[in-house]
């Protein structure tokens, strides 16, 4: 079947090799099919605009081409919210007052806090507060966030859920691995996790490849689907390519950018050779 891929870089740094191998296999999973670029700049804080047409720069050097118009996720607020509004309707999200020193202090008290893939995982402080306290916190106009009430969400599911990654097989949801997780952060109406489910929806996205780190997320992003009424892709989590050492490249480390690999006179085919 023909696919519709897409890579979604944030532009918050120059591309490297690890970002080069992401968008060449996404373009190759829609050789028959179509292929997108998604721009995730949903964090203003961090994204540049010369970090954006850096990308568009460093793709079409790779030989890439892609659809227009490219979604950028800063534009489309109104969708994450909609989003929102519907899980709201469903109960499942919950206002969150926290600090992040509150949410580290309240780990540190408790002890064995479990873990995630990114670390403690929330420690459900406003997870039960009454909704009268809620409502009388946010009328006198102290800021929160939404997270995700995954066990309540979880249940209302009824069903078990499952999704499938092309390298790897079936899997069985695990939707709590990251625990309560924000999905509207208190600067902004959105969180890398609402913002991508809600895309790869609306853009129709069947295959979404990206890197195994990403893997567990899947997992939570299964229960977003469901509980949203979204269609469900497959995925192709793939290997992250890393430096001499076995370390993955990470956006900081310039040496490896594509910008300098053609300054320095690589050609495209010399980085498709070097990520075989
Ligand atoms: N924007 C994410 C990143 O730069 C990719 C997200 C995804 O492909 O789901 O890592």
């Amino acid at each position: 079947m023909p696919e519709l891929t897409r890579f979604a870089p944030s532009p918050t740094g120059w591309l490297h090799l690890g970002h080069a191998y992401a968008a060449l296999f996404a373009h190759e999973q829609a050789a028959r099919g179509r292929f997108l670029i998604r721009l995730e700049d949903i964090d203003g804080t961090r994204a540049r605009t010369e970090y954006e047409e850096a990308i568009f720069e460093d793709l079409a050097w790779l030989g890439l081409n892609w659809e227009t118009p490219v979604r950028r996720q800063s534009d489309h607020f109104d969708d994450y919210r909609a989003a929102l509004a519907k899980l709201e309707a469903l109960d499942v999200l919950y206002p969150c007052f926290c600090t992040r020193r509150e949410i580290q202090d309240e780990i540190a008290r408790a002890g064995n806090a479990p873990q995630g893939p990114d670390g403690p995982l929330y420690p459900g402080i406003c997870r039960n507060r009454s909704a009268a306290e809620r409502a009388e916190r946010i009328a006198a106009g102290e800021t929160y966030a939404l997270r995700l009430d995954v066990a309540k969400g979880t249940k209302l599911v009824c069903s078990e859920l499952f999704w499938t990654d092309r390298g790897r097989g079936r899997f069985k949801a695990q939707p709590a691995v990251f625990g309560d997780v924000v999905l509207a952060r208190k600067d902004t109406p959105a969180s890398y996790h609402l913002a991508v489910v809600v895309d790869d929806a609306l853009q129709g996205i069947t295959l979404v490849t990206r890197g195994e780190d990403l893997l567990e997320a899947t997992h939570l992003h299964r229960l977003l689907q469901e509980l949203l009424v979204l269609p469900v892709p497959e995925w192709h989590h793939h290997r992250l390519i890393t430096d001499e050492t076995g370390k993955r490249l990470a956006k900081r480390d310039d040496a490896r950018s594509l910008r300098s690999l053609r300054a320095a006179r690589w050609t495209p085919e010399r980085v498709r050779k070097a990520l075989l």
